[in-house]
């Protein structure tokens, strides 16, 4: 049996704020601004695990009302609902996504991103595939004022 999922996420970009993408630290001179450490990759990935099991949204699971997730490795998010999908007897078969960013230049890492997302994940690095686009400079992603990221999951049981 085959199910799919999907997530989004938008955060800010803001001073004083390491930039954190799908796990990874990245140079840049803005962060993401959000209660935990505001990795939109991770958060949306976290929702599309969760939306392919039926398992609700990142804001059932992890709310941003909770001290225990201030300024938290969102890496948590994604262990823990690996493990909430493993019990139920899931696998996850591939995983696509896009980031939308006018800043800074995702080309160079995309290819870094996408084999620690399969490390993360336990796939090989050709079921994951990394995507960047920037905002075309209108709205609040062209003029570098958020960074956003969809994605796409395929998850299997026998
Ligand atoms: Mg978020």
């Amino acid at each position: 049996m085959f199910r799919v999922g999907i997530g989004h996420d938008t955060h800010r970009l803001g001073p004083d704020r390491p930039l954190i993408l799908g796990g990874l630290r990245i140079e840049h001179s803005r962060g993401l601004i959000g209660h935990s450490d505001a990795d939109v990759v991770l958060h949306a990935l976290t929702d599309a695990l969760l939306g392919a099991a039926g398992l609700g949204d990142i804001g059932d699971a992890y709310p941003d009302t909770d001290p225990r997730f201030k300024d938290c490795d969102s890496r948590l998010f994604i262990t823990e609902t690996l493990a909430k999908l493993n019990e139920r007897g899931w696998s996850v078969v591939n995983v696509d996504l896009t980031i939308f960013a006018q800043e800074p230049k995702l080309g160079p890492i995309k290819q870094r991103m996408r084999a620690h997302l399969a490390a993360m994940l336990g796939l090989s690095v050709d079921a994951v595939n990394v995507k960047a686009k920037t905002g075309e400079k209108v709205g609040a992603i062209g003029r570098a004022e958020a960074i956003g990221c969809h994605v796409v999951v395929l998850i299997a049981r026998e």
